[in-house]
């Protein structure tokens, strides 16, 4: 039976009895009922009702190419048919995985050349957490094991993901869980830079953070720092330019790794295939996962650098780790089919040269003036907009996060999918956005931004 043969009030009465769902206060979506999502093609998603909405998260920072995409279903039923799965555990590869890895080390910096694949995100941040203390074991420094990471970071969901991560109310559900992770400061000028700090020291600033956890713990103590480039779900951070080659130039003084979270920003949303890329530095593990596969299957890749490669093969001994989906021979197939859309389209350009730009442009001419509105930025096609209630001194609205959940909800009424997180709403669209696309974007906003204030002033 298909979920056709249901109503919406039935599936909905159905998801609140059996299904659980991730970041979910359930008493309240018991409530509320679930927004079903039924089908959606190019850079619309529709609902039960037929509803049509313009997806400006690329569901969840994943759907890249877009949807409704025959060739990466073609892919996957025709991998099905000729190997539906095998493990790549015991000495055994199949075709995918392979050619996958190889597309992969020529896609990334030159100094990444091997990969670990995985599922989520998740679980590849789980891998570079063990693949980061295996390597300094393997190099006879066992207690070289502490890892630096960000208040406000968001490194997935597993309980190494969430200990990696900084976010608070997570790791009050955790109970200390991995120990020897310690946050610093995120570079997040909007709040946390000085009156009258330029942009380019508060870079410098924040990267003294790391500097300054190495030397508490002592560098012979430190074996990693993990960043995401741009802070996603913590509000798209954009940190300085001046902040990532200070950080890596801090990690190299200290010998302590440099892995880099492009969950998120990895193949093309920065107008590079990675951010690495576009911040010019040299990590020494990417994950990445999410657009790999435009999500159309779940399929994560942990690239490793040359540094630690060597190490693997010089000393040799196994690393006690791995999953059974690693290298999913149907997920393979459709990650290479969408890095050749990918490629063939010519995606990563066009957000650097064409659409990157005009998404800034027109971010800051049609929402930035807006009293709403204290601060827009982007880059490559993912955006942040503030909402404040004074945009001269950054005075948010009480309680917090009320008037952002408050225009990310007229927002979808007009058509336009975007997400609130605290007083931050976020975009991160497919990339197949075109100019006039990015247009009915901004105007959607700006009249969910009207339909707001016109809210907040009767309140
Ligand atoms: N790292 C980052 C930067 C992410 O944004 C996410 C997911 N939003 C993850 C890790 C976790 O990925 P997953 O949900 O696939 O486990």
């Amino acid at each position: 039976m298909t979920y056709q043969n249901y109503s919406l009030k039935q599936l909905q009465q159905i998801d609140a009895a059996h299904h659980l769902h991730p970041f979910t206060d359930h008493k309240e979506m018991r409530e509320a009922g679930s927004r079903i999502i039924t089908r959606a093609n190019g850079p619309f998603i529709y609902d039960s009702e037929g509803t049509e909405i313009l997806d400006g998260m690329a569901g969840l920072w994943c759907v890249n190419i877009g949807y409704g995409r025959d060739e990466l279903a073609d892919a996957a039923y025709a991998q099905m048919k000729e190997l539906p799965y095998y493990n790549s555990f015991f000495k055994c590869s199949t075709p995918t995985p392979v050619l996958l890895a190889k597309k992969l080390a020529e896609l990334a910096p030159k100094h990444v050349n091997q990969v670990f694949f995985g599922s989520s995100g998740s679980e590849a941040n789980d891998t570079a957490l063990r693949l980061v203390r295996h390597y300094w074991a393997l190099e006879g420094k066992p207690e070289k094991n502490r890892i630096i990471s960000r208040k406000t970071a968001y490194h997935g969901s597993t309980i190494a993901g969430a200990s990696l991560g900084g976010m608070e109310p997570m790791h009050k559900q955790l109970n200390g869980a991995v120990p020897n992770i310690v946050h610093v400061m995120m570079p997040y000028a909007y709040e946390l830079a000085l009156p009258g700090e330029s942009d380019h020291d508060f870079g410098l600033r924040a990267a003294k953070a790391v500097e300054d956890a190495i030397l508490e713990a002592g560098a012979d103590k430190v074996a990693a720092f993990i960043g995401e480039p741009v802070m996603g779900a913590g509000g798209v951070k954009i940190p300085p330019m001046s902040y990532w080659p200070e950080v890596q130039r801090i990690c190299r003084k200290y010998d302590v790794l440099l892995m880099l979270d492009e969950v998120i920003t990895g193949y093309g949303r920065t107008g590079e295939w990675f951010a690495a890329q576009t911040f010019g530095i040299e990590p020494d593990t990417i994950t990445t996962a999410k657009a790999l596969t435009s999500g159309y299957q779940p399929l994560s890749a942990l690239l490793v650098g040359d540094r630690i490669a060597a190490t693997l093969v010089e000393k040799g001994g196994e690393f006690n780790h791995g999953y059974t989906y690693a290298g999913h021979p149907v997920a393979c197939a459709v990650a290479l089919k969408n890095l050749e859309i990918i490629e063939r389209e010519g995606l990563v350009d066009r957000v650097k040269n064409d659409t990157g730009p005009y998404f800034a442009k027109a971010l800051q001419e049609h929402i930035g003036g807006h009293d709403l509105v204290g601060e827009v930025r982007s880059i490559g096609l993912m955006g942040a907009i503030e909402i404040v209630r004074d945009n001269a001194t950054k005075e948010r609205f009480l309680p917090a996060g009320s008037a952002a959940v408050l225009v990310r909800d007229h927002a979808i009424a007009q058509g336009m999918m975007l997400r609130a997180t605290g007083d931050t709403m976020i975009l991160s669209p497919p990339l197949i956005w075109t100019r006039e696309t990015i247009d009915m974007a901004c105007d959607r906003i700006a009249k969910a931004l009207d339909l707001a204030q016109a809210d907040l002033r009767k309140q």
